[in-house]
């Protein structure tokens, strides 16, 4: 396969940088990776870069970190899909004098990147075309993990942020998940409605050791869940043996991010397009249907 000369990685996760250097190492002789949280490494990786404090705000070494991106010239720039992610790759991409192409699923390189994602909401798929460096945010998800290798004699960018002062890091209050890589997943959609049937659907997913996952306005509107959990287009896609829907109403903004073998559903209207997308369906109040497939399961 034809590549390029050389490749950028920007990650914090170490999910995020295993399969991104993957990705990057598919399409470039050589890879470095700006590591922004934990020094990780992964094969294929050639130099990698770390933060003096891993802790402050990335916004601190933005600068330094472009500067180093640019000095490098290279014609591809991988950046994870998080909140710092999409920051850094809009500051590389306008020093490039290019645009981002962000919620990529797919790329191709012929001399130049060719990218796909999902557009109008899961009804179409845009391709574009990079001008000569292509700065991409990738889905989770996209390329099969690198193996992890010890990240040895890093090099340590300084903080070069003006106008902002570290002050405090705070944990956000949200269980970490790896949801694109799980066998299993149970996912609640607005029809779960509260918390007492939310345990239940809890329950199940600890019954059959599957992850939690659900739709996005269980997540963005009424908060039930973390945004790292909503499944779909503009979120986590995920490729799981077995998919249980409870209370989904099936849109194509939230199925186009499922790729199952199997889709059991639970839904108390007939009608709902999730029953036209799944293997086993089950018409019916999700506070009835849950105890009983529970105490079955268990039997
Ligand atoms: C640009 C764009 C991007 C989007 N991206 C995403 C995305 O990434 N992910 C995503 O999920 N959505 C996304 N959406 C939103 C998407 O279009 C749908 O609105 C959303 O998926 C619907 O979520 P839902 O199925 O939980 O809710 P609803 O559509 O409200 O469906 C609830 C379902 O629960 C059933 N129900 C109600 N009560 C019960 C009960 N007691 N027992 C059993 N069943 C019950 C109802 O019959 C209904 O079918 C996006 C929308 C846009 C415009």
């Amino acid at each position: 396969m034809e590549k390029c000369k050389s490749s950028f990685v920007v990650a914090a996760g170490k999910g995020a940088i295993l399969e991104l250097a993957a990705g990057a190492a598919q399409f470039a002789e050589k890879v470095s990776l700006v590591a922004l949280a934990a020094p990780v490494s992964a094969q294929g990786i050639d130099a990698v870069y770390t933060l003096e404090d891993p802790n402050a705000s990335v916004a601190l070494y933005a600068k330094a970190i472009v500067k180093l991106i640019c000095e490098q010239k290279p014609e591809l720039v991988l950046v994870e899909q998080s909140r710092n992610g999409r920051l850094l790759a809009g500051l590389i991409a306008a020093a490039f004098g290019t645009s981002v192409q962000t919620d990529v699923s797919e790329i191709e390189y012929d001399g130049a990147f060719v990218t796909k994602r999902a557009g109008y909401g899961g009804l179409a798929v845009k391709v574009e075309r990079s001008a000569e460096t292509a700065v991409i945010c990738v889905s989770s998800g996209s390329f099969p993990a690198a193996g992890e290798v010890p990240c040895e004699a890093p090099v340590v960018l300084k903080a070069e942020g003006e106008g902002i002062t570290f002050v405090e890091k705070k944990e956000k209050l949200q269980q970490r998940t790896n949801l694109s890589a799980a066998r299993r997943v149970v996912c609640v959609g607005r029809g779960i409605g509260d918390e007492e049937k939310l345990a239940l659907a809890e329950e199940l997913a600890g019954v059959i050791e599957a992850e939690m996952g659900c739709t996005r306005p269980v997540a963005e509107e009424d908060h039930l869940m973390p945004t790292n959990r909503y499944i779909g287009v503009s979120g986590v896609s995920v490729k799981p043996e077995l998919y249980v829907a409870v209370g989904v109403s099936g849109q194509v903004q939230h199925t186009s991010g499922v790729s199952a073998t199997r889709v059991i559903a639970i839904n108390k209207d007939e009608h709902a397009p999730i029953f036209s997308e799944c293997d086993f369906g089950v018409v019916g109040e999700a506070k009835d249907v849950l105890p009983k497939l529970i105490a079955l399961l268990k039997d």
